[in-house]
């Protein structure tokens, strides 16, 4: 390296070469740029970080985890999005208004990590009914499995179809459609297995002074996939990447052929307000469903299992003796099934 060969200089060069030492404003100076950038450049990092943890972590397809829920609600990044039901109609409120806060804001659901894992959260607390009546404790669990969406495929045709479960992990096999009977002639239709029982509910509730409106019973595949579409589409509308807009909707919408309208088993009561279960059906469903075999399905507290956000006007048959003991125990049916050893 020979000083001759050198062909620039240093404004701050001596002849011979040395450079002059910097003074005390020159280096403050250089100090403060350097500390602006690495704030800068870490307050960058961080908000690309945030960003994509939120929306990669909920497109496990199918939703596996329950807890793929909890992480997928957008509501506060996304506010401003009309809230749906499980079959996308748009939520209102007691005055007519498009509801837009997508999920209740206290969401602590618990992550992965903390998650209850079904299997064992309940071997401890066994406080469930043992005498199952004519359950069949034997009965094999399904093993198929549906390569394209990675959920197994339930046994429609089992003699206990009141503990048929179908939920992110379950499917119904492709192109079932259940037998069906219209429940008091509202053009609605159930199972004709569980439309007696909705009826004599429906009457009872009457002597009461309650109007069980049936509101939504029986829904294609078709129809499931439609509504999930027509929720994506808004979303995407809304701002939404569709990445999100997916994660959004099937976190509220369940797949086609994953939800128990799909079958048949499931009601939605009255209207669908978000203030249902301020309403005097809720209160008469919460005290006498279960003497008809309905339970509540989706509660808050039992989402991280369910998958599915809590849903106070859904309403699954499960049957008389079982509903009560469902009821009692306060698990949810996948928890309760595996609490009984009832394989589903
Ligand atoms: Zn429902």
């Amino acid at each position: 390296m020979s000083e001759n060969k050198r062909t620039f200089h240093y404004a701050d060069e001596r002849p011979d070469g040395t450079r002059l030492p910097m003074n005390p404003k020159q280096k403050w100076s250089i100090f403060i740029v350097a500390l602006v950038v690495v704030v800068v450049i870490s307050i960058l990092v961080t908000v690309k970080i945030k960003g994509k943890n939120s929306t990669s972590e909920t497109m496990a397809e199918g939703g596996e985890t329950t807890s793929d829920v909890s992480e997928s609600q957008p509501s506060a990044t996304m506010p401003g999005v009309p809230v749906t039901n499980d079959y996308g109609q748009f939520v209102t409120d007691d005055n007519g208004n498009t509801v837009t806060e997508s999920f209740p804001t206290e969401t602590t659901e618990p992550t992965t990590a903390d998650a209850p894992d079904p299997d064992t959260s309940v071997s401890g607390e066994t406080d469930a009914p043992t005498d199952i009546g004519n359950a069949d404790p034997t009965q094999t669990a399904d093993t198929r499995e549906n390569p394209e969406t990675g959920r197994i495929i339930v046994d429609v045709d089992r003699e206990d179809f009141n503990f048929i479960v179908v939920n992110r992990t379950r499917e119904m096999p492709d192109g079932f459609v259940p037998t069906m009977k219209e429940v008091v002639g509202s053009g609605i239709y159930m199972d004709y297995r569980v439309a007696p029982h909705y009826e004599e509910m429906y009457y009872a509730a009457k002597q009461d002074g309650i109007t069980l409106t049936p509101y939504s019973g029986y829904r294609s595949y078709e129809r499931q996939k439609n509504n999930l579409n027509n929720r994506i589409a808004t979303n995407q509308a809304n701002g939404m990447s569709y990445d999100e807009a997916y994660a959004e909707a099937t976190s509220v919408i369940l797949p086609p052929g994953t939800s128990e309208h799909n079958l048949g088993l499931a009601m939605d009561v009255c209207n669908v307000y978000d203030s249902f279960a301020n309403q005097p059906e809720y209160a008469w469903l919460m005290e006498h469903a279960h003497e008809y075999g309905f339970i509540l399905r989706y509660t808050a507290e039992k989402q991280s299992i369910t998958g599915i956000v809590p849903e106070p006007w859904h309403w699954r048959y499960v049957g008389v003796p079982y509903a009560q003991q469902i009821k009692e125990s306060g698990l949810c049916l996948e928890e309760w099934l595996t609490a009984q050893g009832i394989a589903y």
